[in-house]
């Protein structure tokens, strides 16, 4: 069946019923409005993201139901960086006509599987007919206890530079999509279907161990940059420090220009944060508690320093702090 059959209100029931009862969700789609509850005391958090077909994914290389679960991680990866709770979602969607109910069924299935891991409720939307690609509007809330927020704002000289996870793996796996070979299905699980650190998000936030925090979706040297001009610092990094999974090293090995897809790859969704030295112990705490490396990549410096990058044979690399896009690495 073609969605046009179905109708648009026939489509939202077929999700509405999909849809289970959501704690904090006194309505949810059915209304003119959803209506939900902040907890006493804390923050409403909202970060809204579009995917536009042919812009940002391409049919032909994401299936539509990692498609649904990646629109929900990385705006879930947004909350998690300010340290909250995600709680809500709300769906916009442009579906071109022709569109199979089929496929729109194996998104809706990507979307709530993956809204469900992280607690979280759809709860509206708006849905319509699209003439050209299919475009997909999602906006998360999430909350967070007033006195925990954790902004990009907050580095300071002295302060140490982590980064959860590994990097460098989402970008490897599209270069590969984009010169037609397949990529480990260990990076193509990393750039189709990445998970949001929502639980260390949390940790650092409730243990109060994180100055700054920012998630990596432009990649380490362009987030770290958003972090620094923040905050007014700069920093000094170690490339070597880096940490990396198996099959990028593996690749690493043949090919050291890869090195830039760590330095500035996007998509990574790790959480980058910078943690006082009186903070050391509780960061040690937290990273008892969750199930993810987190790597100190150096330190947070004065603000002429820019981004200063040493590199295996002690050679530093000075980078001003603007521009990281068109960052290339040495190799
Ligand atoms: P209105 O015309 O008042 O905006 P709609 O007919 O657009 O209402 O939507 C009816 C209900 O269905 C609302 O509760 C809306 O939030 C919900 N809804 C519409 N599209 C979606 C969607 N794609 N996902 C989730 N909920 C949706
Ligand atoms: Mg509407």
């Amino acid at each position: 069946m073609k969605l046009g059959q179905l109708g648009e209100f026939g489509f939202i029931d077929r999700i509405a019923r999909r849809v289970g009862a959501g704690s904090g969700v006194r309505l949810g789609i059915g209304d003119d409005c959803a209506a939900t509850v902040v907890p006493p005391g804390e923050l409403l958090l909202t970060t809204s993201d579009l995917l536009i077909e042919e812009v940002h994914f391409r049919r032909q290389w994401t299936g539509l139901r990692d498609l649904g679960r990646k629109s929900v991680a990385v705006n879930v990866s947004d909350i998690a960086a300010m340290g909250g709770t995600p709680r809500h979602l709300y769906l916009g969607l442009g579906i071109p006509r022709q569109t199979a109910l089929e496929e729109l069924d194996a998104f809706m299935d990507g979307l709530l599987v993956e809204a469900e891991s992280y607690g979280v409720t759809l709860v509206g939307g708006d849905t319509c007919g699209s003439p050209g690609p299919l475009l997909i509007s999602i906006t998360v809330e999430g909350t967070i206890p007033e006195t925990e927020l954790v902004t990009r704002d907050g580095a300071r000289p002295g302060d140490a530079i982590f980064v959860s996870g590994t990097l460098g793996d989402s970008a490897l796996a599209l270069r590969k999509l984009q010169t037609d070979e397949a990529p480990d299905p260990y990076l193509a699980q990393r750039h189709h279907a990445p998970r949001a650190r929502t639980g260390l998000g949390r940790a650092l936030a409730r243990a109060r161990a994180a100055s700054a925090m920012i998630d990596v979706s432009d990649g380490l040297l362009a987030d770290l940059g958003h972090v620094l001009k923040a905050s007014g610092v700069g920093a000094r990094l170690e490339r070597e420090t880096i940490p990396l999974s198996p099959p990028f090293r593996r690749e690493l090995e043949k090919d050291g220009g890869l090195w830039d897809l760590a330095l500035a790859g996007g998509e990574d969704y790790e959480l980058l944060f910078t943690v006082p030295s009186g903070k050391q112990a509780v960061l040690d705490q937290v990273a008892e508690e969750v199930e993810l490396p987190l790597t100190r990549l150096g330190s947070i410096t004065s603000p002429d320093d820019g981004i200063v990058v040493k590199d295996r044979h002690g050679r530093d690399c000075r980078l001003p702090n603007a521009g990281f896009n068109h960052f290339r690495g040495t190799g």
